[in-house]
């Protein structure tokens, strides 16, 4: 690849998930036309992760939960390349695809999210999986599938249960929803396995907290856990893995929860981007001023879940929530463009609508502008909500359709190969 001649002003994005995708698309419109925006991403799709958990339970196709990013803008340069090293001196950003390559920037935007910490509990890479990806998704779906055909074959009862046995590690939205689809899908599969019971099947969620979804009120989590343990799944609150093994979970209390199939909702790392000196680093996130831009170097800013940003409405910090990546983003807009007309930025302000999360069952638990709610209504409301937000109209479509089908037919318990002709 060769150097980009700087003929022009360059506004280099790195990240192209929720905060960096919605950014480049606002600021497109408003950017004087001197103004080069480059997106640099790993991918060349926003996933939409929310809906990670509908991809584990067959409810909806992976590829509907992904969207192109080059059909979400018209003025953006996509590349889909690995940001490696920025050099703040020469104002650089060193990536790579499948050759090195080089951008210079004058205005730069850290939005790469965070990466997944697997070494947080001994064995959790080893033995877990993990849900950050499409392809984590895939992955837990397929070994669900391979779980149930290997138990129907199996002539041991006690070998049946374990394989039939699921340990969801975490509580809070992704573990909760995944745990919701998980029961939905083995419900509903059952029928099509004659050696496997219903009530040989076990779901655990195991918490490190004294109750379930901590992002939502006490009386939601109370009531999903109340929904839950009606439906069978297990929950074990306060329990905090201390190391995973083949099949098995060991709690700091010395427990074992076995199961064949453990999966991992936790763990969240720095990003190697911000393993910087020359950024302000707390808690692993780039600390920003409350205009979203990073102090210390002229022209860098940050938002998303790899910033720490503060919100001028409650003087908290800003969760990590697709619902303030977001709003960032299009502040952020706004003000990367103030300041290049030199005008006044303006403290990052927002007033959360609330928080959703599907429990299965077409049940959810949500709490919309300080009303709480649960049951179908709330999952229709959950799923207008996604609708409205999944980017591109091919993909709303699509998504309706695709919702509406699963209402009325059988599961899909296809097992997905990934293996190459020739591959054993
Ligand atoms: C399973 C799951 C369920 C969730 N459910 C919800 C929910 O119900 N509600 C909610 O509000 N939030 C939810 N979230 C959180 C939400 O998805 C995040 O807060 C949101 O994605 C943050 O957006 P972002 O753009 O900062 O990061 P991301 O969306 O993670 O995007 C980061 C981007 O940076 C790119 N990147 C990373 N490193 C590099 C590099 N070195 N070079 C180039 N590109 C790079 C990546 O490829 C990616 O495109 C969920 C998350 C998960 C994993």
């Amino acid at each position: 690849m060769t150097q980009d001649k700087q003929t022009t002003k360059n506004l280099v994005i790195i990240g192209g998930g929720f905060a960096g995708s919605t950014l480049a698309a606002k600021i497109e419109k408003q950017l004087p036309k001197e103004w080069e925006i480059y997106l640099l991403s790993k991918t060349n799709f926003v996933t939409y992760n929310p809906l990670l958990p509908e991809v584990v339970g067959a409810s909806v196709l992976p590829s509907h939960v992904q969207a192109p990013v080059r059909q979400m803008v018209k003025r953006t340069r996509i590349r889909m390349v690995t940001v490696d090293h920025i050099d703040y001196e020469q104002r650089k950003v060193f990536y790579h695809n499948n050759e090195p390559g080089e951008l210079s920037f004058d205005e730069l935007v850290f939005a790469a999210g965070v990466a997944a910490n697997t070494t947080m509990i001994p064995g959790l890479h080893e033995h877990t999986l993990p849900l950050k990806t499409v392809g984590d998704a895939l992955q837990i779906r397929r070994q669900v599938i391979e779980r149930l055909e290997q138990a129907t074959i199996h002539p041991d009862a006690v070998r049946r249960k374990q394989l039939t046995s699921f340990v969801i590690i975490g509580g809070g939205f992704s573990g909760v929803e995944v745990a919701g689809e998980l029961e939905d899908f083995l419900c509903s599969a059952q029928r099509y396995y004659k050696n496997v019971r219903k009530q040989d099947c076990c779901i655990t969620i195991l918490h490190g907290t004294d109750r379930l979804l901590p992002e939502l009120t006490e009386k939601l989590g109370k009531k999903t856990e109340n929904i839950f343990k009606k439906r069978g799944i297990t929950i074990k609150l306060n329990a905090r893995a201390s190391s995973v093994e083949n099949e098995k979970v060991i709690l700091s209390d010395g427990e074992v929860i076995e199961g064949a199939t453990i999966i991992c909702t936790i763990g969240t790392a720095t990003h190697s981007l911000c393993q910087s000196d020359k950024l302000p680093i707390e808690r692993g996130k780039i600390v920003t001023q409350p205009d979203m831009s990073v102090e210390g170097i002229d022209g860098i800013w940050a938002l998303g879940d790899c910033a720490l940003v503060p919100n001028a409405q409650d003087g908290k910090l800003c969760p990590p929530t697709a619902q303030f990546a977001d709003r960032q983003a299009k502040f952020l807009a706004k003000n990367i463009v103030a300041k290049l007309k030199g005008k006044a930025t303006r403290s990052f302000s927002y007033k959360p609508v609330g928080m959703l999360a599907s429990i299965g069952h077409n049940k959810a638990v949500a709490e919309i502008y300080g009303f709480r709610l649960s049951g179908l209504i709330a999952f229709m409301m959950w799923r207008g909500i996604y609708l409205l937000k999944v980017p591109t109209l091919a993909r709303k479509i699509r998504l309706f359709l695709e919702w509406n089908w699963t209402m009325f037919f059988p599961p899909d318990i296809a097992h997905m190969g990934f293996k190459r002709t020739g591959e054993d």
